[in-house]
Formats: structure tokens, C-alpha cells, sequence
């Protein structure tokens, strides 16, 4: 005989005790309403769908049986009643249906009070229940709780004919409530960590999409919005290939499952239609069984971060004052178009600018004009450049061009002429008006270099030849003329040359057209290097200006012309005038008048015989030059304006500055005879000058025809090779002595 369970026992004891009839059905009085039934149910929505799962799984296992499950809530209420439906039919017609609630003293022994009252599985088999009705049935329940509270959720009974059971019916339903148990708290776990992922997905700054297998979006929290300017109701469940620049990288990774780290994505936020840059991420999310089910995507704005990067990369790379690129971004695309050139074998075109007479805007308007001055000059070569094109300001007053597809040379010439036009176009800057002029050196890939250093080094050689011939003008580098080395040797010895005794003064005659002698020399500097033999000053004057030697060594030219014309004057030769050319910087300097009158103090040469030579565009600070011309005017040295015609100050203020002589620069002079013009602009010039009362001095005379058109436009003096070349001082002592001068190629 087997023996009772425990609590099967204590349950029949307890319901004899009740006075209940083990013969007489329960009436099953305890229901609840259909509108609290609906309640419940709903209440305990997901435990019933979890428990359905697994119910039909336990179905499947044992098909061969017919099985009745009763689902209850923790109160011993039937939620759900499923299975067989023979039994399911005869419980109902005892009552046994959702709604009821079991109670031991209806129910009699029942697994539903006794599993919840114990915590524990039950099994009533046959005669173990109470009434006599059940003997012929198997009962098994098994509470199920919550698995990490103690809460009582609920139990889960198998119902058959007492002919099927077996122990194994019982272990496998508490198989099953195990799985519900895991499942629920799986799903708890779930719905904690979704509600984290929400909790993260709004806190977060980061814009976050997720999207589902398909593609569709199925997340876009709040950041996505604000950093796209795209409206959550109209992206949600919309496919992400509608939504650029993300879709790309989320549609890759759903087709390949590739994933995306750090991508810089740069798009315009649609609300504002501001730039934003933004750093991407796209992952794959993974089910279970590591299927692919969708795409996280997850982006940071750092277009903040972006900008000062920007900022900072366009401080490096690009020049304050006139905000064009700077010598490093030249190179850099120098080198870039180089890498492009060499693999597609073509060629393009860099030139060097540099302004002319630039120092003499710094020297005597200031700085803040000279800015002011770079600034235009920047805007205007931009406008003789196509787009990719590039213009750099390599600092001072220097530039460069990349000319990206410039592959003739006549291209190369036609922007370099129109840059000149451009340049030379008047300037208005605080209600002065004056002009700048620029010279060009132009040179070509692969022709005149293979790389940056060389092709740079080439077209800075190329623009001091435009210097060296008259400036304002271009020059194409050719090969032979690489005098680059030579520059370098300059540089360097040019500091030394006045201690170790290089310099020297040549003299050149000047002529009184009317008398046919010598009235006055112009001394000009030589400089005797000792590897470079004799170096002209048009090379080494420039230098000596931008290093500021220029002072130093003007000064010893007018101590050493000085000296020597008193001299000559103390050896008994008729007295001339000897006329020292000034530079910008000397001119500018407060201590000019100083410095004149020190000098003829110390040779004690009579003022009167000292001339000094300016340039047009020394006169460029109005207010400074008539201030100095009169002090030096004052001292009884007389002055000239040497290479007239080329500056380009007004005419009228010449009659305010005291001038003795005006110097036709020599390049009107060369061309009397072959360009008319020419010869109208002397005429003028001359005309103009007498009217101011001004006598005219013509430089470079080198043929008869020109000294016959001077002398027939009552030009008072010239100077040229016509009569004699610049000569050493000795050489100068036999043509004084001679006074009259012979003409070299009459
Ligand atoms: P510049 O003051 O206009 O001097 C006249 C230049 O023309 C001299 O060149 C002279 O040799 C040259 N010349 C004279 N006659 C003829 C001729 O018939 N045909 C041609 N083609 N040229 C002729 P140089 O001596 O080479 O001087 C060049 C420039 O260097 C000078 O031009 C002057 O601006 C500057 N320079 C020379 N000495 C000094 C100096 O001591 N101080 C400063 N600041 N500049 C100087
Ligand atoms: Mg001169
Ligand atoms: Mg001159």
C-alpha cells in the first residue's frame, strides 16, 4: 500500500474536520467577475504568453497523453484552462473554469491551494484527493514564483487520468516552471536593461540610431534629432536609406556586417542648414543566436572641436593679414601637384612675385598702410587667377602662384602680363593715391626643376632678373642664367665688405650740353669681391636694403665722394659737383640732414658741390619729403630726382619739393629714337621741368641721335657712355684736367 504524501493527508484531516462530503461535488461558490477576471488576466499578460510557450512545448513532448492545464494566480484563481478537451469538458461541467478560485474548503485536497500554501510542487494521485469524484484523475502542480523576489506568482497544473500517471509528469512540469521562472526573469532583466538603453539613449549626447534588420529605424533618441534637425516622428520606421550620410554606413554593415568606427561624417543639419561634422559608429546587434537583427548606430558633434581644428588648421596654413595661403600650404600643394604631375607626366607652371619698392610703403607710410597695400594686392592676384589656381603670400612682399594647369609658356606670360596690368592699377589708401609695381619670375615642371625646392629656388632667380631689368616686368628662368650660388656667396660676404676695404667709388661724368664739359660726376659704388670680381650695384643694393646694411654703406659712398671731390678740388682741378646716390632708408631716417652736414664737415667739401640723388618714390610720404628737402636744401647741397619717369608720383607736387635737377631715367632716353612716344615723353618731361624751373639731366645717353634730340629739346645736361662709362677716381683726374671731354664713339 503507498503511502500518502504529507501534505495530502494533513489536507484530507483538515477537510474531514470542515464537515465536508468526500461524495458531494464542491459547489465552487468562490468566483470572481468576468470584468476582474479580465483584469487579472491582463495583469498577468506576459506570465500567460510565457507560460503558453512553454505549455505547448510540454504538449509536444507528450503528445501521447491527454493533458488538461490549469494556469492560476497567486490568489489560486484560474487564468487559463488549455488541453484535452475531453477533460476540459468535464471539468467545466463541474464548475472547473477560468474565474473560479480554489479554495480547500470547496476544492477539497487540491494541488492549487496545497502548492501555494507549501511552496512546493504537489502531486494528488487517484484516491489522494478528497472527493471521490477525483479519484479516477492525476493532479501535479507547481507554483511559480519570481525568481529573484520571493514573490508567488502563481501555479501551473497538469491535469490527466490517474491510469497515465507517472513521477516523470511531475518532474517535467517543474522542467517547465524552471524555464518560465528563467524566462520571466529574463524578460524582467530585459525590460531593466531596455529601460536603461532608454535611460542611455535620452541621457546620452550622442545621436543614436538603431535600425532593424531590414533597415528600418526603429530608435532615434533626441540627440539624432537635434544634431540632424530631423524630426523623430518623421524618421521612425522610415528605411535609413532615406537618411544620408548615415544610411550608406548602416545599409553596408546590414548587407556585409561590416562595422564602422570613427567616421567623419560633415552634412548640413536640415533645421538650420549649419554645417555639422560628426564622428560615426555603426555596429551590428546580435540575437541569441547570433543572427544579425539590426544595426546600432551611434554618432558624437564635434563640429565645435571640428571648427577650432579648422581654425587652427587654417592659422597654419594661412596668412592673417591678407588671409591668402601661406608658404607651408604652398608647398604643400606644390608638392601635391608635383606627386600628380610626375604620375601623369604633365606640366604646370610656379611664378614668384615680389613687390618693387614695397620697403618704401613700410619705410615712409607705415606699416598699417603697407598691410593695407598687401591686402589689395592680395585681392587683385586672385582675380587674374582661375579657382584652382593658388595664390600664397610667402611673407614680406613676396608671393607665389601655382598655376595648376598652366602648360605653354604663352599662358604663363598672358597671366603674367595681366598680374602687371592688375598690379599697376593707381591705389587709394587714406586719401593718397600711388602705385606699386611687381616683378615676376615664371619657371615650369618638369622643365625648370623636378622638385618643390629646386622649381621655388628657379623662380626666385627668374624674379630678380625682372628686378634687375627695370622691375615691373616678368621673367621666363632660363638654365645659364642660375645665379643662385652666386646670391648665397653675396648674402654672406656683403657684411664683411665694408671692413675689408671691397668697396669702391666709381665716377661717371655728367656734361653741360651748352659749355661740352664736365660739371659734375655721379659716383657710384662698386664692390671688388674677391672671388666674384667686380659686382654690379643693382645686385648688391637691394640686398644691402632689405638687410639694412644700405645705411652704412651710403653713408661711406657720400664720406668717400665727398673726400675725394675735395680732393681734387685742393689739387687745383675745376670744381664739379659730385652727386652720391640716397637710398629709401637713408632718406626716410630722421638724421639724413645730420648725416650730410657731419660729412661736409668732416671732408670740409662746400655744400655747394655735394648733390644728392632721390628717387620719385622716395617722395611718396609728401609731408616727410618736402620737410627733408628743404633741411638738405638748407645745408646748400643741391638736389636731383634721379630715374624720372619710372615712379610714379604726381607731377604736381614736384614744384613743392626744392629741386636743382631731374634725372630722365635711361630706359625713355634708349628708346628716343625707335619709340615716338618716348620721345614725346622726354619732351614733356623736359618742358614740364623747365616751367618749375628745374634744369634736366638725361642718363643714359649712349648715341649721337639721342644727344641731338636732347640737346634740340634744351636738355642742360647728360650722362652716358656716349661720353664716358662710371671710372675710377684717377681715371676721373685726367678728364677734369682735360675739362673738355671727347665723345667715345663720335
Ligand atoms: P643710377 O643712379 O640711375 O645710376 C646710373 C646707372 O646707369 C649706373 O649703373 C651707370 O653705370 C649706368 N649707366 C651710365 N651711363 C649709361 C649708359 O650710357 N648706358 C647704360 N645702359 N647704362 C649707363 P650702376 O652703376 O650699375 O648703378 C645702378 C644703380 O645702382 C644706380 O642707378 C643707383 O640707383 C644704384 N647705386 C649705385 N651706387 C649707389 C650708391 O652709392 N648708393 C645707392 N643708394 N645706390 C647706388
Ligand atoms: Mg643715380
Ligand atoms: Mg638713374
Amino acid at each position: 500500500m503507498k503511502k500518502e504524501p504529507w501534505y495530502a493527508a494533513e489536507s484530507k484531516l483538515r477537510c474531514k474536520r470542515l464537515g465536508m462530503d468526500p461524495a458531494v461535488p464542491p459547489s465552487f461558490s468562490a468566483r470572481i467577475s468576468e470584468e476582474e477576471l479580465a483584469k487579472r488576466r491582463s495583469k498577468h499578460e506576459e506570465i500567460l504568453s510565457v507560460v503558453d510557450v512553454f505549455v505547448n512545448r510540454m504538449f509536444e513532448q507528450t503528445k501521447e497523453i491527454p493533458l488538461l492545464i490549469v494556469i492560476t494566480d497567486n490568489t489560486g484563481c484560474i487564468l487559463e484552462v488549455t488541453g484535452d478537451e475531453m477533460i476540459k469538458s468535464t471539468m467545466m461541467k463541474l464548475g472547473i473554469n477560468v474565474g473560479l478560485q480554489f479554495k480547500e474548503e470547496d476544492a477539497g485536497t487540491n494541488g492549487v491551494t496545497l502548492a501555494l500554501q507549501h511552496r512546493q510542487p504537489i502531486q494528488i494521485i487517484g484516491d489522494e484527493h478528497y472527493h471521490n469524484f477525483l479519484h479516477e484523475s492525476a493532479c501535479y502542480t507547481v507554483p511559480f514564483q519570481c525568481p529573484d523576489s520571493e514573490e508567488m506568482l502563481g501555479t501551473l497544473t497538469v491535469m490527466t487520468a490517474v491510469t497515465e500517471h507517472t513521477p516523470f509528469l511531475l518532474s517535467m512540469l517543474c522542467t517547465v516552471t524552471d524555464a518560465i521562472e528563467r524566462e520571466l526573469l529574463l524578460r524582467k532583466k530585459n525590460r531593466r536593461l531596455h529601460l536603461l538603453n532608454q535611460i542611455m539613449v535620452e541621457a546620452t549626447t550622442n545621436g543614436i540610431i538603431v535600425t532593424d534588420k531590414e533597415g528600418f529605424i526603429t530608435e532615434y533618441n533626441k540627440f539624432a534629432q537635434k544634431i540632424t534637425g530631423w524630426k523623430r516622428e518623421q524618421i521612425l520606421g522610415n528605411s535609413v536609406q532615406n537618411l544620408q550620410p548615415f544610411g550608406h554606413y548602416i545599409k553596408c554593415l546590414l548587407q556585409t556586417g561590416e562595422r564602422f568606427e570613427d567616421i567623419e561624417l560633415v552634412f548640413k543639419n536640415r533645421e538650420t542648414q549649419n554645417d555639422v561634422v560628426c564622428l560615426l559608429d555603426v555596429h551590428p546587434i546580435y540575437d541569441k543566436k547570433s543572427k544579425l537583427v539590426g544595426a546600432f548606430c551611434q554618432f558624437r558633434d564635434i563640429t565645435e572641436r571640428y571648427k577650432a581644428k579648422e581654425r587652427m588648421d587654417y592659422m597654419a596654413h594661412h596668412d592673417d593679414l591678407t588671409e591668402l595661403p601661406n608658404r607651408r600650404f604652398f608647398v604643400k600643394k606644390l608638392n601635391e601637384r608635383l606627386k600628380l604631375a610626375q604620375e601623369s607626366k604633365e606640366t604646370f607652371s610656379i611664378m614668384f612675385l615680389d613687390l618693387d619698392r614695397f620697403k618704401l610703403i613700410n619705410d615712409t607710410l607705415g606699416h598699417n598702410t603697407g598691410d593695407l597695400v598687401l591686402g589689395i594686392v592680395a585681392k587683385r592676384l586672385k582675380t587674374c587667377l582661375s579657382e584652382q589656381d593658388i595664390v600664397a603670400r610667402m611673407g614680406g612682399d613676396e608671393f607665389t602662384i601655382l598655376l595648376q594647369e598652366t602648360v605653354c609658356m604663352e599662358e604663363a606670360e598672358r597671366i603674367a602680363g595681366k598680374i602687371i596690368e592688375e598690379l599697376r592699377k593707381p591705389l587709394f589708401i587714406n586719401g593718397n593715391e600711388f602705385y606699386l609695381t611687381a616683378s615676376i619670375g615664371i619657371v615650369f615642371y618638369p622643365h625648370d626643376g623636378k622638385n618643390a625646392e629646386i622649381l621655388m629656388k628657379h623662380a626666385d632667380i627668374a624674379m630678380y632678373q625682372a628686378k634687375e631689368r627695370g622691375k615691373n616686368s616678368y621673367v621666363v628662368y632660363k638654365p645659364s642664367q642660375d645665379n643662385g650660388m652666386e646670391q648665397l656667396i653675396l648674402e654672406s660676404s656683403l657684411r664683411k665688405a665694408i671692413g675689408n676695404n671691397e668697396f669702391i667709388v666709381y665716377y661717371q661724368p655728367q656734361i653741360d650740353l651748352r659749355t661740352e664739359r664736365i660739371v659734375g660726376v655721379e659716383a657710384l659704388i662698386r664692390w671688388k669681391h674677391p672671388q666674384l670680381g667686380m659686382v654690379s650695384p643693382a645686385k648688391f643694393i637691394p640686398l644691402a636694403e632689405e638687410t639694412g646694411m644700405i645705411t652704412q654703406i651710403g653713408e661711406w659712398v657720400m664720406k668717400e665722394a665727398c673726400r675725394q671731390n675735395k680732393k681734387w678740388q685742393d689739387m687745383g682741378l675745376p670744381p664739379v659737383r659730385v652727386s652720391v646716390n640716397l637710398s629709401t632708408r637713408q632718406f626716410s631716417k630722421q638724421d639724413i640732414t645730420r648725416v650730410v652736414t657731419d660729412v661736409l664737415q668732416e671732408t670740409g667739401l662746400n655744400p655747394g658741390y655735394l648733390g644728392l640723388e632721390i628717387t620719385e618714390s622716395m617722395t611718396m610720404n609728401v609731408e616727410h619729403a618736402v620737410h627733408t628737402l628743404r633741411d638738405l636744401k638748407n645745408l646748400g647741397v643741391q638736389i636731383s630726382m634721379d630715374d624720372f619717369g619710372t615712379g610714379y608720383s604726381s607731377l604736381y607736387y614736384l614744384k613743392k619739393f626744392s629741386i636743382d635737377h631731374l634725372k630722365i631715367d635711361q630706359s625713355f632716353v634708349r628708346d628716343i629714337m625707335i619709340d615716338s612716344s618716348d620721345a614725346d615723353i622726354v619732351s614733356t618731361i623736359i618742358s614740364m621741368a623747365h616751367n618749375l624751373g628745374i634744369k634736366v639731366i638725361a642718363e643714359g645717353v649712349e648715341t649721337e641721335e639721342q644727344l641731338c634730340y636732347l640737346k634740340e629739346q634744351g636738355c642742360e645736361e647728360v650722362q652716358g657712355y656716349l661720353y664716358s662709362p662710371p671710372l675710377p677716381a684717377h681715371e676721373i683726374e685726367s678728364l677734369l684736367r682735360g675739362a673738355k671731354l671727347k665723345k667715345q664713339y663720335s
